[in-house]
């Protein structure tokens, strides 16, 4: 496909188109080891095309990551209090990037990013079932009444369903994973509030059939591989 040059320049720098024209008029711009000033000049990803003494990558077709998400950074675009996990990516990932799901500031883990908001409404539609598996360490030890009452389902304070039945598997005195299939506001947080428990620390590290990879370290991502990105749509 081909596209105006100074329409891929602002949207591969974040430049507006003025000044992406201006930019051109400064001799900024190369394609193919010319310099250019003409921003109507079309061009495709065979192109090289470089700004400032840097190469502009293209990116071609959607786009699909797998991050570890350190504490105290948020799932949103918006500049609240918080740094943001768009941070981590290059302009023009950022800005094109949304999360499948979103995890709290204070919890750590998987957090998957892309740019197809229909393999991410895969993940996140409670229609899909799609399980996420949370560590979960508590402020006080486990009670053996936790794990019915997970399977059977806990009415959330403001709801008005019960959650969709949740899997407990205990490692030890305060520490274990539960695997919900639903995503609701704070839902491991407000389950353990509702059975009289607190959550201190929380770290998701499975998504569907993906796990955080060992590897990996806080503020890291990797491309999700094809296989990954189509176990969604089976
Ligand atoms: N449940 C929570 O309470 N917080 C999260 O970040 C994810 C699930």
């Amino acid at each position: 496909m081909k596209q105006r040059l100074d329409k891929f320049l602002s949207e591969y720098t974040g430049l507006s188109r003025s000044q992406a024209t201006k930019a051109l008029r400064q001799n900024l711009v190369k394609v193919n080891n010319m310099l250019v000033k003409d921003g109507a000049l079309k061009v495709s990803t065979d192109d090289l095309i470089e700004f400032d003494g840097e190469t502009l990558n293209w990116i071609e077709g959607n786009q699909y990551f797998v991050l570890y998400k350190p504490e105290g950074y948020i799932c949103s675009h918006d500049d609240g209090d918080y740094p943001t996990v768009y941070q981590f990516f290059d302009y023009p990932l950022s800005n094109r990037l949304h999360t499948a799901g979103r995890l709290d500031v204070d919890t750590t883990g998987l957090v998957l990013l892309t740019d197809d908001g229909q393999w991410s409404h895969r993940i996140t539609s409670p229609k899909h079932h799609c399980e996420k598996t949370y560590l979960v360490t508590l402020a006080d030890p486990i009670e053996d009444f936790y794990l019915e009452q997970c399977q059977q389902g806990i009415l959330l304070k403001g709801e008005k369903q019960p959650t969709k039945p949740a899997q407990i598997e205990i490692i030890d005195d305060y520490n274990l994973n539960l695997t919900l299939i639903e995503g609701k506001y704070h839902q491991v947080k407000r389950m353990f509030a509702a059975l009289g428990n607190k959550v201190v620390a929380l770290h998701r590290w499975r998504v569907g059939q993906i796990i955080l990879d060992e590897h990996l370290a806080e503020g890291e991502y990797r491309s999700l591989t094809h296989e990954e990105v189509q176990s969604f749509l089976e």
